[in-house]
Formats: structure tokens, sequence, C-alpha cells
């Protein structure tokens, strides 16, 4: 039995990176404790060995585009464990009619069988017509109105693949891509890559982990909170939460008085706490849907490839996205030194709202269509892994589908009127791990200056 911690500044509930990420920024100056279902920390953020190679099971790192990541990881002191992802050919393919074709922003004044020159002189159009957007569009209408239709097929679905496991025609632009309904409402978002990419002095956005992958980050987080005199209660879930001039949680292992609280869990899981106290978000967070994933971890000998992975990795152009496989990143090209220089590390991605029903297929199904993508994109019919593991998530992504803005907006103003209660978390204000972080950062803020604490 976990002693209870009584009367405490802030409980935040749910310790995946969204949770830790708030506490360990509020720590500074509040008394905290985190309260996390599982026996581990992390939620989606873990990592795991097979043979000798180290795997991340879910994210593969975070770009560096958000201070306040490096902010966090400066706190909980492991800033020389950061490692960036290889800098060397850093190239992403697509994967079309069966090869593997590089992706770059020169493709649309090349020769290119992923685009027709009357395709691109249509996509080209964009440079001198830019409507205002509609209010909030799918990612295809707006893509689709914008570029011309050539664009969905080979850019758009796998780029929404490959970032929410899902098709772009249920995917809401202003909720799920921020950034490019900013550029959109600013004009031809061409013209604004381009000069983006024209400026010398920009420094874009770079894949980075830790030496032992995402989980470290967590696994640190943790240490570093316990060090400094917080709590943080892995085998403890939130059951109920009631308030009563103050907030009061009840665990299998006792209960806990804070006067703040952070929902950080998945929606379901607050849509049952918040169901009494706040039924009305409750009804709006219940809405919100999942898209389940398959990882299928394999090791293979170098020797085994005419031409090993190089680059980062391929995402699926939508005919090819039929079988259910939707990306395979090239780990051991990622990051070189998880695994020994004769080995290959590849994680395929497989399911997503694109393919829902093979995520509950068996593990060998799974395996076989990994398999069959990888000897055909790298023209090796007889390859065969050394080790292999498959990871289902079938809570994996959020869906940030049509109405996923105007969500947003209510919590908001949801937030505005209650001051000691924070919701967040990936289904709500982006999925990336830096997007969680970030919003880990302005809750911890909103939280030092609206709960001062105890003299
Ligand atoms: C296959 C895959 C690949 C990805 N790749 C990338 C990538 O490359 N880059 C990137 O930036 N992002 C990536 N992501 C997304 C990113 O990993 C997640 O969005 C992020 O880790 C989610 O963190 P979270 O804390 O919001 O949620 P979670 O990790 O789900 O954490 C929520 C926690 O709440 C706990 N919990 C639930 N109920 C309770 C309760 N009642 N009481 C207490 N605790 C509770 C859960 O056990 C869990 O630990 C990927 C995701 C997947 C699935």
């Amino acid at each position: 039995m976990t002693t209870a911690v009584q009367d405490i500044d802030l409980c935040v509930i749910g310790g995946g990176i969204s949770g830790l990420a708030l506490a360990a920024f509020a720590s500074k100056h509040l008394s905290v404790c985190v309260l996390e279902k599982n026996s581990t920390v992390g939620g989606i953020l873990q990592s795991t060995t097979l043979g000798s190679a180290v795997f991340d099971e879910a994210a593969n790192g975070w770009l560096d585009s958000e201070p306040s990541v490096a902010d966090l990881i400066d706190l909980i002191g492991c800033t020389s464990d950061i490692t960036p992802a290889n800098t060397d050919r850093a190239t992403r393919f697509l994967f079309h009619h069966k090869t593997l074709h590089p992706l770059s922003p020169k493709l649309l004044m090349q020769a290119s069988p992923l685009l027709s020159w009357l395709q691109k002189l249509r996509a080209l159009r964009e440079l001198v017509w830019s409507p205002t957007p509609i209010n909030e569009p799918s990612m295809a209408e707006f893509m689709r109105r914008r570029f011309g239709e050539g664009v969905i097929d080979n850019f758009l679905a796998p780029m929404c693949a490959g970032i929410y496991a899902d098709a772009p025609e249920n995917i809401s632009l202003r909720a799920a891509f921020p950034n490019l309904w900013n550029m959109a409402t600013q004009g031809s978002i061409l013209r604004q890559l381009f000069s983006r990419l024209r400026d010398k002095t920009r420094k874009h956005p770079h894949l980075t982990s830790l030496k032992m992958g995402t989980h470290q980050l967590c696994q640190n987080i943790t240490t570093h909170l316990r060090q400094c005199g917080h709590s943080v209660l892995t085998d403890t879930p939130a059951t109920h939460i009631t308030y009563d001039n103050g907030w009061i949680i009840q665990t299998p292992n006792g209960n806990f008085r804070a006067r703040s609280l952070a929902l950080t869990c998945p929606a379901p899981a607050q849509t049952h706490l918040l169901d009494t106290v706040h039924p009305s978000i409750a009804m709006e967070l219940s809405r919100i849907q999942y898209s389940p994933v398959a990882v299928v971890l394999q090791t293979f000998a170098k020797d085994d490839f005419t031409n090993p992975p190089s680059g980062f990795g391929a995402l699926l152009s939508r005919s090819e996205q039929q079988s259910g496989l939707l990306g395979i990143l090239f780990s051991s090209h990622l990051y070189p030194h998880r695994c020994p220089s004769d080995t290959i590390m590849t994680r395929s991605i497989l399911g997503g709202s694109i393919a829902p029903e093979i995520v509950s297929t068996s593990d060998e199904h799974l395996q076989s269509l990994a398999l069959q993508g990888h000897r055909e994109a790298f023209d090796c019919p007889n390859l065969s892994p050394t080790n292999v593991r498959t990871i289902r998530w079938h809570r994996a992504i959020p869906r940030y589908s049509i109405g996923h803005w105007a969500l947003q907006e209510r919590i908001r103003t949801f937030h505005n009127t209650n001051p000691l209660i924070r919701l967040s978390g990936n289904h709500l204000f982006g999925v990336a791990v830096k997007d969680c972080i970030r919003i880990g950062y302005e809750h911890a803020q909103h939280f030092i200056h609206t709960v001062p604490p105890k003299s």
C-alpha cells in the first residue's frame, strides 16, 4: 500500500509525457504528485530491447523546434544524453508502385512518376491563387482546393498516415496542423515554404531523442521529481474526483487532496473522472476516438541487403496502403549507436484508421505484411529478420476529426472559467511529444501563477 500524500498543491493524473512534463515544470514552485495507473511511467513512450538492439515502441523522438523541450531536458539534467537523429542522408522516401522514391522540395520542378506535369502545374497555381480558408475544412478538402487532386494520394495521404494514422478526408486541418492553417490564412503556402527553404539563417526542426530511447525522458523526469521530494506513484489509478474546497482524488491506494488538478490521462479516463463534476465536458471528451496501430520491430543482418536502408524512412502512397502497412522507419540509420554495426533495425507501422481491423490479426500476419513491404522496397525477395516483435497500441493516436477545433475552443472556455483544473493529453492540443511538453509547460505556468504555494 502506497502512503497517501495529503494536501498537495497539484495532483497530476496520468504519468505519460503530458503529465510528467507538466509536473516537472510545476515542481519548481509547487508540491506535486503524479498518479499513474500502470506499473511503469511513460504511457505510450516506451523503449525496449530486441537482441542487442534498442527500439522505441511508439514515438522515435521529437522535433527540436520547441524551446520548452530543451528547457525540460535541461531541468532534469540530461542535456548530455541528447541524441539528434543521424543527419547524414536524412532523406524521406515514398513507396509507390513497389519502388522507393526520394522526396525533395525540388520535386515540383523535376520529372517524377509521383506527379504528372499537369498535376505539377495545377499545384504551382497555389503560388498566385490563395483563397481565404473556410472555417474547419478537412485536410483533403482544403488541399484539393489549393493544390488539385494530384497531391492527395501520393503526398497528403502518406503524410496523414505517418502522423495521425488516418486519412486526410477525416482530419481537421485547423486542429491537426495549426501551423499549416496559419500559413493558409496568410496567403500562398508554397511561397512561404520556398522562402523558408531559401532562408539560410533559419534552423530547420530536427528529430531528436535521448541515448537510450524516448522512454529515458520519462524515466529521468520521474527520477528528478522523486529526488526533489515530489511523488510519482505507479499502480495508482485515479478512480473518482470530487471538489470540496480543494480536489479530492480517490485511488485504490488512498485518497489525495490537492489544491489544483491536471488531467492528462486519455480521453476515456478523463470522461469517466469528469462525469459527475463536469458532465458537459465529459460528454465532449467521450466523442474523441482513437486509431489503433501495430508496430513491428525487426532486426536484419546488414549483409542480407543489396542496398541497406539509408535515410529516415518510407511512407506508403495511398495505393500501397491497401495492405495495411503505412510506413517503415529506418531505425538503425536514424540512431546507429542503438545496435551493432552489422545489424539493420526497422520499425513498420501498420493499421491506423486506414486498416484498423488488421491490428487485431495474429503476430505472424502482421510480421509477414511488414516483411513483404521490406522485400519489395529493398528489392530483396529472400530477406528474413534475425529478430522480430509486434507491439499493439489499441488506442494509439487520437483522431483529430472535423469538429476537433471547435472542441479545442470549448476546452479553452472551460479552462477560463475553471482555473483550478486543466485538461491535456495528446487527444486535445497536439499529438506530437513536443506539443505534449509545450502544453505541459503552459499549464504549469498557469498553476504556478494561480495556486500560490503554502507558506
Ligand atoms: C506508433 C506511434 C508512433 C509515434 N511516433 C511519434 C513520433 O515519432 N514523434 C512524436 O512526437 N510523437 C509520436 N507519437 C505520439 C506520442 O508518442 C504520443 O502522442 C505521446 O507520447 C502521448 O503522451 P500522453 O502523455 O499525452 O499520453 P499517454 O502516453 O497515453 O499517457 C497517458 C497516461 O495516463 C495513464 N492513465 C490512464 N488512466 C489513468 C487513471 N485513471 N489514473 C492515472 N493514470 C491513468 C496511462 O496509463 C498513461 O500512462 C507516436 C505515437 C504512436 C502510437
